[in-house]
């Protein structure tokens, strides 16, 4: 028995209730089901009364409610609790029936899922959704992979409900991404991206406040400014509106300078950094980014080092402010040059994100469309930015292309970059503040152009100490040397 509801929503936390406004929104008659029934009830004589949905107290009943084929989307906690409801879906669905996972799900648990749901004689998608509880409600990211033959039935809703972006306003920020965990993939590299997009605010922000002394109205117009050029992003924008925020419980001064200085974090940079290592690709911004978090979270420790060991700071160094001025210069250059460090340093972590993602497709054959993910960011999410035209650009141009930074467009930005962005780390350095996503990005660039590298000497110490064998550059075949032998 099927019910005439067009869609199915499980999981009533921001996320769930959120986007199943959307979708009532839209013109679409929603179920909605939570383990805790309260919230259900809740949301029925809340936020939705009046509105189009039904209240359902059992999976069963939710189910039924639903017409054929189902689309029964998810929105919970990551990990057992998909598998637990998956496994109490399958035997009251039919044949041809969606099961949707809009969670921030590990990518193989998405292979994974999809093999056991398509085996059951259902269809399976694991959707990234992003954009937090704002987007959600108003128009996500959204990044469905899957079963393909879902796309043509969910193809039509998830359209609606996504951000649109394009000088129209009518380019859905959805798109099919690709088979099994693909799109949970692309939401855990757009998360990783959006790892090293805070750390490099974070760093421009230390080295503006601590070194070209900025107040947080400076910082503001500063940020302003950015917001404006070829920096203009959502993660610029609400940076510049942190900055304007005055202390909410009676203090005086502002709110930023009165919040702990403890990143939180809640996996998906973590896994994305495992995945680089695992397939062998430099991915230096998230990982920077991911340590930088953990670095952060030592308060204590970082606390009591502080007390004993010396840098070049302020307090030490009675030279502070004849080295500051010495490695600032002229003040508005200084902060002209900490954007061209940010935005070079930007291009970097964009281009490894894609090399990552050209790397996880060739390995698990989901011929992924890089120009279209980069759409899909676009709009909805937290790394919306303008700059992601520029990407898709790219790609719709060289398909095949290699690395970003060698497409005209990225190349010419960084050349014109280059010169700020040395020497904001060399003065970064100099004056003993962190900036360890700046100077990553700028290592990988200088590690990237190079035609030859350092590694000849590991490998002659890997085959000196382990026999492990090298190449030469003048011949072919594998060699092994005596080393100590032939001095
Ligand atoms: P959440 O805090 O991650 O999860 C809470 C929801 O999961 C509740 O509806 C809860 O039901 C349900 N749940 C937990 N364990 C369950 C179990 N064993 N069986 C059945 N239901 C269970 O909620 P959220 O923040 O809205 O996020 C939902 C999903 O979207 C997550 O995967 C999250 O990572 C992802 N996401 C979140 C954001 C965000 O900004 N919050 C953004 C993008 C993606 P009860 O009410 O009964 O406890």
């Amino acid at each position: 028995m099927s019910g005439d509801c067009d869609f199915g929503l499980i999981g009533l936390a921001v996320m769930g209730e959120n986007l199943a406004l959307n979708v009532e929104s839209r013109g679409y008659k929603v179920a909605v089901y939570n383990r805790t029934t309260s919230k259900v009830d809740d949301l029925i004589a809340g936020r939705a009364a009046g509105k189009n949905f039904v209240g359902t107290h059992s999976i069963e009943d939710f189910v039924k409610a639903v017409k054929r084929p189902r689309k029964l989307m998810m929105l919970v906690k990551a990990g057992p609790a998909v598998d637990a409801i998956i496994e109490s879906l399958i035997p009251l669905c039919e044949p041809g029936d969606i099961i949707i996972d809009g969670g921030n799900t590990y990518y193989v648990d998405t292979e994974r899922r999809t093999k056991t749901v398509e085996d059951a004689g259902l269809l399976y998608v694991g959707a990234g959704v992003s954009g937090g509880e704002e987007g959600a409600l108003k128009g996500p990211s959204l990044m469905p992979g899957g079963s393909k033959e879902a796309w043509p039935e969910i193809k039509d809703m998830f359209q609606a409900i996504a951000a649109k972006v394009g000088p129209n306003d009518d380019i859905p920020c959805c798109e099919w991404v690709g088979p099994r965990g693909a799109g949970h993939y692309v939401k855990m590299v757009h998360n990783g991206i959006e790892y090293g997009d805070m750390q490099l605010i974070c760093e421009a922000y230390q080295l503006l406040k601590e070194l070209a002394g900025l107040s947080n109205d400076e910082l503001y117009d500063v940020f302003a400014k950015w917001n404006e050029g070829e920096l203009q992003s959502y993660l610029i924008e609400i940076t510049r509106d942190i900055f304007s925020v005055k202390d909410d419980q009676g203090g005086d001064g502002y709110l930023v300078d009165k919040v702990l200085d403890v990143a939180g974090a809640k996996g998906t940079g973590k896994w994305m950094s495992q995945l680089a290592l695992d397939l062998g690709v430099p991915s230096t911004l998230v990982t920077t980014a991911v340590f930088a978090r953990g670095l952060s979270a030592q308060k204590d420790a970082r606390v009591r080092a502080s007390e004993s060991l010396r840098g070049p700071g302020a307090e030490s160094n009675p030279q502070w402010s004849a080295l500051t001025e010495s490695v600032i210069g002229d003040k508005q250059g200084f902060i002209d040059a900490v954007r061209d460090a940010l935005y070079a340093s930007k291009i970097v972590s964009y281009a490894q994100g894609f090399v990552q993602l050209q790397a996880a497709s060739t390995e698990h054959d989901w011929d992924l469309d890089y120009g279209q993910s980069a759409l899909l960011w676009r709009g909805g999410c937290i790394i919306r930015a303008q700059f992601l035209d520029r990407i898709k650009e790219a790609f719709d141009d060289q398909p095949n292309l290699e690395n970003l930074l060698l497409y005209p467009f990225f190349k010419d930005a960084i050349e014109q970059c280059q010169p700020a962005w040395r020497r904001v780390v060399a003065a970064a350095s100099i004056a003993g503040i962190p900036v360890p996503a700046f100077g990553a990005a700028l290592n990988y660039y200088d590690g990237y152009r190079m035609d030859r590298l350092p590694a000849n000497l590991l490998q002659a110490q890997r085959d000196y100490f382990g026999a492990h064998t090298y190449k030469r550059v003048d011949r072919d075949g594998t060699f092994h040397s005596e080393w100590l032998d032939l001095r």
